[in-house]
């Protein structure tokens, strides 16, 4: 490794979070543009990493999920400590993630409190509870007593090229317009928009924009889902091209750079639709759509903000999943069509 210094940034474990922290490597670089980024980051967030310019290595975690691997990390950390960084910048909370910087003796440890992590990170920052992510991470590139900086929409960055190749590999037409669906959520039931309501949203879409592909995007986990969708799409699931489990994080992504829409539950789908400044409809239903909600230029947000929500649980404690049952497809169509209308006349 060269003499330079470099700053070390350990990432977040979700998709959406990771996208989120963007912004603050953009700020790490406009105040050190000399000094290389290296992200730590766990496998399923590397193709997130991939696409943020300001991250110039990335390294893969070696650890195993919820496993502290005391041992590992402190074999890691001295991998880590030969490489000369300056700065270590911890986005999770959590206790392990803060011991790593801290065994590689590096001098200057940035984070939140967490897991009363005294000691370990000897710039502590303490959180209000009242920011959005976006701030929650950019906030960590201020000293801890400034005030919070404006939330800027993350910023994704993905070849044309590299987009219609995944699009001719998954047997999209490149000549038609692309919608994107994103039904599932991996977090649990209560995110979910009922497949149903998406179903007949599709067959709406059909009827408006002649010849356009509808994508379904989701894990393995989703393609029941994702299966009920176009089971309720009716005439029109003939243009619905079901994806769910057939592509890796990586063309999931290259394939919404290219969308003209996007629907999406709160899931990290939705973050990466927004930083790659495509047209989002984002329907909340158990989260708060204040506390990560999408920045790109052109976005809707549709929550029915009752008076249970949210309650951020993975299934509806009141059995009735009311949040998302009674979101209407006219409702969800009212934020779309315009979007829709607009992209048309482009
Ligand atoms: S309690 Fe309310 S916000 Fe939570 S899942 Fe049920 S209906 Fe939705």
């Amino acid at each position: 490794m060269s003499g330079k210094v470099r700053t070390l940034v350990i990432s977040p474990n979700w998709i959406g979070d990771a996208v989120m922290a963007q912004p603050l490597l953009s700020m790490l670089k406009q105040q050190h543009p000399e000094r290389p980024i290296d992200v730590l980051a766990p496998p399923q967030v590397v193709p997130v990493w991939r696409r943020i310019r300001e991250a110039d290595d990335i390294l893969v975690t070696p650890f195993r999920h919820r496993a502290l691997q005391l041992g590992e990390r402190l074999k890691y950390a001295r991998i880590l400590k030969s490489r000369g960084y300056g700065d270590a910048y911890v986005l999770p909370n959590t206790l392990k993630y803060a011991l790593i910087p801290w065994l590689a003796r590096i001098p200057r440890r940035v984070g939140y409190k967490g897991e009363m992590r005294y000691g370990m990170i000897n710039v502590m920052h303490h959180d209000d509870e009242s920011r959005s992510m976006v701030p929650f991470y950019s906030a960590l590139a201020r000293e801890p007593e400034l005030p919070t900086p404006q939330p800027v929409r993350p910023f994704l960055v993905v070849g044309g090229e590299e987009s219609d190749d995944v699009r001719t590999r998954l047997g999209l037409a490149l000549d038609r317009p692309l919608v994107v669906f994103a039904p599932g959520a991996e977090f649990g039931i209560a995110k979910r928009w009922p497949p149903a309501h998406y179903g007949a949203l599709a067959a709406r879409v059909a009827a408006a924009v002649p010849g356009v592909q509808i994508a379904l995007l989701g894990s393995p986990n989703d393609r029941e889902t994702c299966e009920q969708v176009r089971a309720a799409a009716g005439s029109a699931a003939g243009g619905i091209v079901d994806l769910s489990g057939q592509t890796s994080l990586d063309d999931a992504i290259a394939l919404i750079a290219q969308a003209c829409a996007v629907v999406s539950n709160d899931s990290g789908l939705l973050h990466i639709a927004s930083a790659l400044n495509r047209p989002v409809v984002a329907l909340y239903g158990s989260t708060d759509p204040d506390y990560a909600p999408p920045l790109s230029d052109m976005s809707r947000t549709v929550s029915l903000r009752l008076a249970c929500s949210p309650c951020r649980k993975r299934e509806c404690p009141l059995g009735h999943h009311d949040c998302m049952n009674k979101m209407s497809v006219d409702l969800v169509w009212s934020e779309l069509a315009p979007i829709l209308e607009k992209v048309g006349q482009r």
